[in-house]
């Protein structure tokens, strides 16, 4: 059987692949685990975790200040939700930029209730002011306010309930040496293995009511890059075409023709990494060239191809990062469908030489 999908309206759609959260996302309350049983995958940072969060509820004090980082979608809210739920106490979101000045901080941390959790989204974007308050609250569970100004002011110190911060990056290495040390617990989140993201997706499928084969929701875990975020999105994207083309049943081929006329290929490229691999080649030589050269011959944001991008295109050995810039691997080459030139390695751990 073949499918039509050449009227799909979905050129207007959210892209597959972005750092922020759309629209679709916000509706995706339903599809977040609330417990770590429910949490598929990530069992290093699960197994950790379940000690602390018992030895914490054990002795009866709040768990060790948490630092979460890797790519965006991976799941850091979400755990920080699931650490809550287990704690048994109350959440608080907000994020690095949100924080604009000292005083936000203080309210934020006085309005809190003992053993609370305060998440911070983003945490390497607070400003230094902010930051600095943040030290004492983590260390002492107070904080310091200066009241006037000039010869006149006066330093008083304000004891806070004892609470955990959870902070959530994607860049750990830009976080101040400051900050880092006064987490306890510091756990990276992996990309995603296709097994456990299918269980994800068949998950989120019955949550959501597509019925839904094996071998389709293996299909979107393929090319969700390793990310849940995407194979949620792709999964309600393949979950219309079913609907509209197919009967609803969520098979193999409809979630394969689906995810093509998304300009998804097999192994969960899209346009943009396509345009990036091909860029690098055609226009640098395969490389090296520098992350903001290559951005602006793209015309994307640096930031968004070294978060978003560049991460599985690492890992599926498209791409290698040299200390003088990015360059493409003979398996790009292959994927794309060019001549790969002489003398050019594959990816891994090998070192391309010109
Ligand atoms: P991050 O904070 O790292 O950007 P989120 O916590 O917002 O990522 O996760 C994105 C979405 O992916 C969530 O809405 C959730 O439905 C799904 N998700 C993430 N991790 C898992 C997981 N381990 N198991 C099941 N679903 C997950």
């Amino acid at each position: 059987m073949s499918i039509d999908f050449s009227d799909s309206a979905l050129e207007t759609e959210a892209p597959l692949v972005t750092t922020s959260l759309t629209r679709d996302d916000e509706a995706e309350g339903s599809l977040r685990p609330k417990t770590l049983n429910e949490y598929i995958g990530q069992q290093k940072a699960k197994g950790n975790l379940e000690v602390f969060i018992q030895a914490a509820k054990m002795r009866g004090e709040p768990l060790d200040h948490v630092l979460l980082h890797g790519p965006p979608g991976l799941g850091k809210t979400t755990l920080s939700g699931i650490i809550a739920n287990e704690m048994g106490v109350h959440i608080r979101i907000t994020s690095g930029p949100a924080i604009e000045k000292p005083g936000d901080l203080a309210a934020l941390l006085t309005n809190l209730n003992e053993n609370d959790i305060l998440f911070v989204d983003e945490i390497h974007r607070l400003n230094r002011s902010v930051e600095e308050i943040l030290y004492p609250a983590m260390e002492d569970y107070a904080i310091d306010i200066i009241i006037g100004k000039g010869p006149a002011a006066n330093s008083i110190r304000l004891d806070l309930p004892k609470f955990t911060l959870i902070g959530a990056t994607t860049r750990a290495g830009q976080l101040s040496a400051p900050l880092r040390d006064r987490f306890g617990v510091t756990l990276r989140l992996e990309l995603y293995t296709p097994e456990e993201l299918a269980e994800i997706v068949t998950r989120s499928a019955g949550i959501l009511e597509v019925p839904i084969e094996p071998e389709g929701a293996m299909e979107i875990a393929k090319r969700s890059r390793g990310t849940p975020r995407i194979a949620n999105r792709m999964l309600r994207r393949v979950r219309d075409f079913a609907q509209v083309k197919a009967g609803g049943v969520i098979t193999e081929h409809v979630a394969d023709q689906a995810l093509t006329a998304l300009e998804v290929d097999h192994l969960g490229l899209d346009g943009v990494d396509r345009r990036m691999l091909r860029s690098i080649i055609q226009h640098y030589g395969g490389g090296p060239v520098g992350l903001e050269t290559l951005a602006a011959t793209i015309n994307e944001e640096a930031v968004t191809l070294e978060d978003v991008y560049e991460p599985y295109l690492m890992q599926m050995g498209f791409l290698t990062r040299t200390p003088r810039g990015r360059c493409v691997t003979r398996q790009a080459y292959e994927h794309l469908g060019l001549p790969v030139p002489g003398g050019i390695s594959g990816g891994g751990l090998e070192q391309i030489s010109f």
